[in-house]
């Protein structure tokens, strides 16, 4: 019979010639489970999505009492759903006073799409800024805005009028002026390799897009929901963009995105032209009830209070001579190796001996760790003393 492995090969797209092809049946908790019974402590989350875990019970009874009730009944913003209308509220109460308008989307990718109009339609500007080895999404408007040439040449033309600036370094930030509809801007850049914003750097980047009347958009994507130790990354700098990305743990593990921003500059989506951002599935009343549970389990459990101390303990536990640098913000970390062919070894031979690893986007030569948030001190030191193994192979 032919094997699930082969029609897999023949009839789901692929995007490149070596996709991991681990055939799982199960998913629990930080761990993983395939066909044989193996097990897999996962240390990605499903790129940093799985905050909770996976399957956790009170995601997934959010769920199932939203699915006695209803699954799709409109495009977005017609009929009032509750699980919509919960989520912004609650996600209102967390946040700063000005982003206080949600609109919701299917991924994170379209969250940015949506930021960008909404940016271009409210200033009347055209020209859109971001960074370096940024990573904002795969539609050809985010990727005008990613910082690899490598990613975009094969796609030009893509958006005219975008300018790529370099990440942490405050000269560059004299090139956004009064033409500058939006900055957007990583509070950590993910697929760079963790590579954490300077306060004096976000500060300046605040400060430039007040003058010239430019909305700084914090894409928080992979950072939001308690990753970084705070239940938004930009808390650690004090600095409050005017619109806010989320999507990645946002749903729990269920498809779900949103930008967020100011009554004020969302309405400006209501006229010329009506309907300025459409979606069907936008904000799935099932996605939202989801993103609602894993909320408020973030919120009550104190998880996010513990992810220092959970860096803190890999920190210590990862170190060896073939570790070049260990960087981190919260349980967002990268252990920087020689070479992409070491990397990849390691990761090979962690995922041979039941630990999920990666690698990053615009940094190959680096080990990507992101846990589950409950993931727990005896699962730290395990998943350690397995890539330590590894190293000294
Ligand atoms: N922004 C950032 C910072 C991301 O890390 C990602 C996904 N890796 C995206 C946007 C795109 O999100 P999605 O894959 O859900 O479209």
């Amino acid at each position: 019979m032919i094997s699930n492995r082969q029609l897999f090969l023949q009839h789901v797209a692929q995007t490149s010639d070596a996709p991991l092809s681990l055939e799982l049946e199960r998913a629990d908790g930080v761990y993983l489970f395939d066909k044989s019974g193996k097990k897999y402590l996962d240390l990605i989350s499903g790129i940093s999505v799985s905050a909770l875990g996976h399957c956790n019970p009170i995601v997934v009874k959010a769920v199932e009492e939203q699915l006695k009730h209803y699954m799709h009944l409109m495009v977005y913003g017609e009929y009032i759903l509750s699980p919509q209308v919960k989520l912004a509220k609650r996600l209102c109460e967390v946040l700063p006073k000005n982003l206080n308008n949600v609109y919701f989307t299917n991924s994170g990718t379209e969250a940015v799409e949506g930021a960008m109009k909404l940016a271009k339609r409210f200033t009347g500007r055209t020209e859109l800024v971001a960074f370096k080895k940024a990573y904002h999404g795969s539609t050809q408007g985010a990727l005008s805005l990613i910082g690899s040439e490598d990613m975009k040449r094969a796609f030009r033309p893509l958006l005219p009028d975008t300018k790529s600036l370099r990440f942490n370094n405050t000269d560059d930030l004299s090139e956004i002026t009064t033409q500058t509809a939006a900055v957007i801007c990583e509070v950590v850049q993910g697929e760079a390799g963790v590579i954490v914003a300077d306060a004096n750097f976000l500060t300046s980047l605040r400060k430039r897009c007040d003058e010239t009347d430019t909305l700084l958009i914090f894409d928080e994507v992979q950072t939001g929901y308690g990753r970084t130790g705070k239940l938004f990354a930009f808390e650690h700098y004090g600095i409050v963009p005017d619109i806010l990305l989320l999507a990645k743990s946002f749903g729990g593990g269920l498809p779900l995105g949103a930008f967020i921003s100011s009554e004020e500059i969302m309405s400006s989506l209501k006229t010329n032209p009506v309907l300025g951002h459409i979606t069907t599935f936008g904000g799935n009343p099932v996605c939202c009830a989801a993103g609602l549970a894993t909320l408020n389990a973030l919120l009550d459990k104190g998880l996010i209070n513990q992810v220092a101390a959970k860096e803190r303990i890999f920190k210590q536990l990862l170190v060896h001579p073939k570790i070049k640098i260990f960087r981190s913000k919260g349980l967002l970390m990268a252990l920087e190796l020689d070479s992409f062919e070491a990397n990849k070894k390691l990761i090979d031979f962690c995922i041979e001996n039941g630990v999920i690893t990666d690698w990053f986007l615009f940094a190959s030569n680096c080990m990507r760790i992101a846990p589950p948030l409950i993931i727990t001190e005896e699962e730290i030191r395990y998943s350690c003393s397995i890539i330590l193994k590894g190293l000294d192979k």
